[in-house]
């Protein structure tokens, strides 16, 4: 097959289904994505006890309060400590200003079990030390608040990185032990953990513990005995951050769509010496209820041409979803970082017609989309617009992360949110 040489070397990754190797494009140029500190908005909804405090610009407080929406009113758990052109300038010392933010913080805010102090490009730039920061101020506060600190920047992260920093920054503080446990890794909406860890327990697989966990201070314990699973592909630091404390990582597919659920769940059986023969007949009820719902969406989909851009890393398993379940053609599945072990149970089920592109130059890219009039693209809200207006279709790629995709009971919503775009154009009469 045809190897695609842009502006780096361009080798082929294993997969294809057909063990023909699959092609991967490495692009670096201009990008059109968000940085890490985005993923602060689904991490406070799911640690209700943490605050996250971004040591930045008021760039990064526009950009986290766009992202939020209308949550920014709702007593937020989190804020900006806005560097000033003093602190820029060095005529102030910026921790101690930054202890005097906090001070005022945890006075009045005291149900704040965990702060987390994230780090901007602004911060990074100027050398702020914040892990050094949250030493100091956990001491200070301790036992009543832990200080935490990662990186969000645009520098350093792309999305949801930021969620695999924010969770390979708590890595050091988990409890050891030496008992037999799984761990899911990853934040999933709370009604889609529940529903999962009830499936497990039915196949005898109970006292599933999570990473985050839904309080702060309820860290899950790590060891050599403890299995990890991850519920979401872009937590490579967290992974390798896990498995120095010992833990065995369980490589499967990702729980997107009947098959890959499917997958995800026998893997930690199978971590666990259970027979797939034990475990069929507890999946079985789900999975049918699970295929009929995206067999409703099946037609709509089936035979139309998708084009992912780079955004989330749920690229490559939503591709993988939505060819082998919704019959749809891959032209290009972008990702904005490929993690080969991470993804290797995901690359050797997409077929070997797809192109990978890791990393993205934009212009470029929108070359490809353009030559290959895709029947539906994939996109940031940066683009999805103008795509629009050029004529093509568009799913706005951000909903993907805030919205509940993953199990069986989800597989066609899942569907559902690819099949929409292409039916309002139908309605509209493009
Ligand atoms: S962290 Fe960097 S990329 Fe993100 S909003 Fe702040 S300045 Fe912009």
């Amino acid at each position: 097959m045809a190897l695609i040489q842009q502006s780096d070397a361009a080798p082929q990754v294993p997969g294809g289904g057909c063990a023909q190797p699959l092609t991967l494009l490495r692009e670096r140029g201009q990008r059109e994505v968000f940085c890490g500190l985005t993923s602060i908005v689904w991490l406070h909804r799911r640690m209700p006890d943490a605050f996250f405090l971004v040591v930045g610009s008021r760039t990064c407080a526009h950009l986290v309060q766009s992202a939020a929406g209308v949550m920014i009113f709702a007593e937020p758990r989190f804020g900006t400590a806005i560097l000033g052109e003093r602190d820029l300038a060095g005529l102030a010392d910026a921790n101690d200003e930054l202890d005097r933010v906090v001070e005022q913080l945890l006075e009045r805010r005291p149900e704040i079990r965990t702060l987390f102090l994230v780090g901007s490009c602004p911060s990074e730039v100027i050398k702020l030390d914040l892990a050094n920061a949250a030493q100091r101020l956990s001491q200070r506060h301790l036992p009543r608040v832990r200080v935490v600190s990662y990186s969000g920047s645009g520098i350093e992260t792309t999305f949801t990185q930021g969620e695999d920093n924010a969770l390979a920054a708590l890595v050091p503080l988990l409890p050891h032990s030496d008992a037999e446990s799984l761990l899911l890794v990853g934040t999933m909406a709370d009604q889609v953990e529940d529903q999962l860890c009830r499936l497990f327990a039915r196949l005898g697989l109970s006292g599933v513990r999570t990473l985050p966990p839904r309080r702060s201070t309820d860290l899950p314990p790590v060891g050599p005995n403890t299995r990890i699973l991850l519920c979401q592909p872009y937590l490579s630091a967290t992974a390798r951050a896990l498995q120095a404390r010992g833990a065995q990582l369980v490589t499967a597919p990702y729980p997107l769509g009947v098959n890959g659920t499917t997958a995800w769940i026998q893997a930690a059986a199978e971590a666990f010496g259970l027979a797939a023969s034990a475990v069929e007949p507890h999946l079985e009820a789900a999975r049918q209820r699970g295929r009929q719902a995206v067999a409703r969406y099946r037609d709509q989909l089936e035979g139309k041409r998708l084009f992912l851009l780079p955004d989330s890393q749920l690229e490559i398993p939503l591709a993988r979803f939505l060819h082998q379940e919704c019959g749809m053609v891959l032209q290009e599945v972008g990702t904005p970082y490929l993690d080969r072990l991470l993804m290797a149970a995901e690359l050797e089920q997409l077929p070997a017609t797809a192109t990978i592109s890791e990393g993205q130059h934009v212009d470029r890219q929108l070359e490809r989309v353009r030559a290959a009039r895709p029947d539906l693209v994939v996109c940031g809200l940066g683009l999805a617009n103008p795509l629009e207006a050029e004529g093509m279709a568009t799913k706005w790629s951000i909903e993907l992360v805030f919205s509940p995709i993953q199990g069986y009971e989800q597989a066609g919503d899942l569907a559902e949110l690819f099949a929409r775009p292409l039916a309002r154009r139908q309605r509209l009469h493009f």
